[in-house]
């Protein structure tokens, strides 16, 4: 299977939750025709609306074809410049979601730096074309403004860009509602312009931990990226602190993300981002 990593970037309202909750959505109907597992799934999706969970925190993973999407939520503000500059690490491009009437906010430009700096190249999402006072030009202009005032390059100032109605689950290369059916050319887009992690799986072990969670059984979980070697539940690690000191521990879970769950695995390989418990 391979993988795209990629972080979304957008102003709060700007639809980062829709957005995500179509992919998710698009990806059950894929896996429905499929015959895949359809009841269980929907089952599990549908639970999860009824307990007015947010669709996504922080990560979610959707299946497109033969790929595995590893969505990861960036914060709104510019609070959490460490974590920023970690999940930018995790991830091999972005989303740039912003509203087609609003525009790019100056919210978002922290974040948008980072990402710019970590030298990725964004797909820009104009969402919200369905709404009347939408201004998908204009807007586009702006974004482009926007990345060259945070000193994109001629590269990454030459994105591709996409334009949506996340609330009506469909998106296109054009400006047109009309002519958009799912949101499937999105999906189309990640796989084209998002570059799939190099990693090394002959290589030691080595993983970056982004993030940290609890969980009531397995006890403190760290969730990041695998840059190289298989992760295998009861392994023996090395655990490396910021200040260099190694510690040993052995592995008591490892975990993979699929859809909005984190799922227990026996191993893991390079390039996925995965979560690990017993450190
Ligand atoms: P988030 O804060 O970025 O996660 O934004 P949400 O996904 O919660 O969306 C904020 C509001 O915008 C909600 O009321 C959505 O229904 C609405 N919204 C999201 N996408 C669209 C869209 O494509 N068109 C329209 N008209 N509304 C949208």
């Amino acid at each position: 299977m391979t993988i795209r990593n990629i972080a979304i970037i957008a102003h709060v309202d700007h639809g980062k939750t829709t957005l995500v909750d179509a992919l998710l959505r698009q990806s059950e109907n894929f896996k429905a025709k499929a015959e895949e597992a359809k009841e269980l799934i929907m089952d599990s999706n549908e639970l999860e609306r009824e307990r007015g969970i947010t669709i996504f925190s922080k990560n979610a993973a959707i299946q497109y074809k033969d790929t595995k999407i590893n969505i990861v939520d960036t914060p709104g503000h510019a609070d959490f410049g460490g974590e920023v500059e970690r999940i930018m690490s995790m991830v091999d491009g972005v989303l740039l979601l912003v509203d087609a009437k609003e525009g790019p906010m100056p919210q978002t430009k922290f974040v948008l730096r980072k990402a710019i700096q970590a030298g990725h190249k964004a797909i820009v999402v104009i969402n919200k074309i369905d709404k009347s006072g939408a201004r998908p030009t204009w807007t586009l202009d702006q974004t482009f403004d926007l990345f060259i005032e945070l000193g994109a390059s001629d590269e990454q100032a030459n994105f591709p860009v996409m334009y949506a109605s996340a609330l009506q689950g469909k998106a296109g290369s054009e400006s047109d509602l009309s002519k958009m059916v799912s949101i499937q050319p999105l999906f189309d887009a990640i796989l084209q312009h998002i570059p799939a992690p190099k990693v090394n799986i002959e290589k030691p072990l080595q993983m970056l931990t982004v993030n940290l969670s609890y969980d009531n059984y397995k006890g403190k979980i760290a969730i990041g990226r695998l840059y190289s070697g298989i992760l295998k539940k009861g392994m023996q690690v090395a655990h490396i602190n910021r200040f260099g000191a190694i510690a040993k521990g052995q592995l008591t879970a490892v975990m993979l993300f699929d859809g909005l769950q984190r799922v227990d695995v026996a191993e893991a390989q390079a390039g996925d981002i995965v979560a690990i418990a017993g450190i």
